[in-house]
């Protein structure tokens, strides 16, 4: 039996990620259609091989195109479980819409893929049929445990609940998803689009124990000895601080943490903030940013110790952050917070001198990473970075038991999680036994 997701209050409050509208909205039926018909549908489309999952992608868009709406959504199902979230956070610039060889001509727009994805899956989820599309073998017997409920573990046990696994997910919020849920920013999906895949996941028979925290609540070494196999998708810990004088105290917060409260917080204001300083030069610190600026915030400015040009986020987020009116200011090294006698803050002090005056400071420079719960799975290595190491074709720890994937092995993206939750899948079926099926949907796709 299921635990119940999370009290309904927990998403249906006053929470500020709903007054940040749908940046591309859902097509509508014939929106659909018109730009399914644009598809030339490219023999070895380079489209499909810049999809981490390797989604039959001109095999989908055909099939909106003829109105087997079904079977499109089958298609890209069967290749990334989780392809409703990633039609709708992927970097598609970067990704299949970057590689769509419209781009090339200059005259017409790449084919809008992750619209059109999103169209085909959203579609089965409203009309409550995604959990009878893809075909399930019988019971084997067999059991797994995912720690963590985010992307790489709900597409680990999702693949591995159709192969006839007995498999519980253990997430120590109350809700489930990972980042989709709790990071995601809100003008891209908001909690309600992350929750309806999660449901999605427990209808194909897996079990998801929210609020329980492994290492604490669950012991490793009882999960070890009571399942087949464990898949670790244990994501990331705290937002990492500066280590700098002023530090402590209000007004200086984490990205994710910050996010999170806007996402999932009822009531969360921020009323009264004028000047924000978004340090870090990421992707989670461009999303906070640009929140805050679609908020209302007068200035918000992007602290960054380097070049625009040495960026680790996406240049196209950057500039669109920069239309929407955020401020980024290069080769800024933070020194010290400055506070008044009552310890408010007022500035951000830089090492080159200068001061710049802020009501707020969210620090997106990264997050620690899981050593200890890793440590408590005997043979399961970290590299120098604190990262699991695993085998590359198969996703497999030091621990013959143990498999691995998403933001603990280093990764930023949610499809490249999900892909390293169906190469683990993949990894544990072989392991245990069980025989590929010729319609197994996570043999789909050619990787
Ligand atoms: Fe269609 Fe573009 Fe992919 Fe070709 S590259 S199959 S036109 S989406």
């Amino acid at each position: 039996m299921n635990e119940p997701l999370a009290p309904e209050s927990v998403i249906a409050g006053n929470r500020l990620e709903r007054r940040l509208p749908d940046a591309k909205p859902t097509y509508a039926d014939g929106e659909a259609v018109g730009e399914a018909n644009r598809c030339l549908y490219c023999y070895d489309a380079p489209c499909v091989q810049a999809c981490p999952t390797g989604i039959d992608i001109p095999g989908f868009i055909r099939k909106i195109a003829t109105g087997n709406l079904r079977g499109s959504a089958r298609t890209i199902l069967s290749a990334n479980l989780l392809g409703y979230s990633c039609a709708r956070v992927c970097p598609v610039e970067v990704l299949c819409v970057g590689a769509c060889v419209y781009n090339d001509w200059h005259r017409y727009p790449p084919i809008q893929i992750g619209r059109l994805q999103r169209y085909a899956v959203e579609k089965m989820f409203d009309a409550g049929k995604a959990a009878t599309l893809l075909p399930r073998a019988p019971a084997t017997g067999k059991k797994v445990a995912c720690v963590g409920a985010g992307p790489a573990s709900l597409a680990a046990a999702g693949y591995l609940a159709l192969e006839g696994v007995a498999v519980t997910v253990y997430e120590q919020r109350a809700l489930a998803g990972g980042l989709n849920t709790t990071g995601v920013a809100p003008y891209k999906m908001h909690v309600e689009g992350a929750l309806a895949e999660v449901e999605f996941v427990r209808s194909l028979g897996v079990s998801l124990r929210t609020g329980v925290e492994v290492g604490r609540d669950v012991k490793p070494a009882d999960l070890l000895r009571d399942h087949d196999a464990v898949f670790l998708g244990v994501g990331l810990g705290a937002d990492t601080r500066l280590g700098i004088p002023g530090e402590q105290g209000a007004g200086v917060v984490g990205a994710t943490a910050w996010i999170e409260r806007l996402k999932l917080e009822p009531g969360f204001t921020f009323a009264g903030i004028q000047r924000v300083l978004v340090v870090g030069g990421g992707n989670t610190t461009i999303d906070a940013a640009r929140e805050l600026a679609r908020l209302g915030v007068p200035e918000v400015t992007m602290v960054y110790r380097r070049t625009a040009a040495e960026m680790p986020g996406y240049a196209h987020e950057l500039e669109l952050a920069r239309k929407e009116g955020v401020r980024l200011l290069e080769r800024a090294v933070p020194k010290e917070f400055a506070r008044d006698g009552g310890g408010r803050l007022m500035a951000l002090r830089l090492a080159d001198g200068r001061e710049l005056p802020a009501d707020l400071v969210i620090l997106g420079i990264g997050q620690a990473k899981l050593r200890e719960l890793v440590a408590q799975f005997p043979g399961v290595a970290l590299d120098e970075k604190g990262f699991v190491v695993v085998d590359d074709a198969t996703g497999r720890t030091g621990n013959p038991k143990v498999f691995a994937g998403g933001d603990a092995l280093g990764g930023e993206l949610v499809v490249t999680a999900v892909q390293e939750g169906k190469r683990a899948a993949r990894a544990i079926c072989a392991a245990l036994g069980l025989t590929a099926r010729a319609d197994a949907p996570m043999l789909a796709g050619h990787r």
